[in-house]
């Protein structure tokens, strides 16, 4: 049982570590003021089609100079066109 918890744990940290480390491959480039930290679990609302979802686990959009999050690309990119962005 024991067991069962310290390997359900080290997949969650090894989960974790593999995100937040996409990310910083990822988010290349000098904008990483626009994401504080202290945020990444935060629940948000997609713009697009209304689903909430972690905001560590969204796609990021700029929309007139203000950062979005989108659930996918696929939102992401029907928003930015419905705005007329592209
Ligand atoms: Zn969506």
């Amino acid at each position: 049982m024991i067991r069962l918890l310290i390997y359900g744990f080290l997949i969650y940290f090894g989960y974790r570590l593999v995100r937040t480390w996409g990310k910083s491959l990822m988010s290349t480039g000098g904008d990483a003021g626009d994401m504080p930290k202290s945020q990444d679990t935060e629940l948000i609302q997609d713009p697009q089609c209304g689903t909430y979802f972690l905001r560590q686990q969204g796609v990021q959009g700029r929309v007139h100079g203000q950062v979005l999050y989108f659930c996918s690309e696929g939102c992401r990119s029907d928003y930015l066109r419905k705005h007329g962005i592209s």
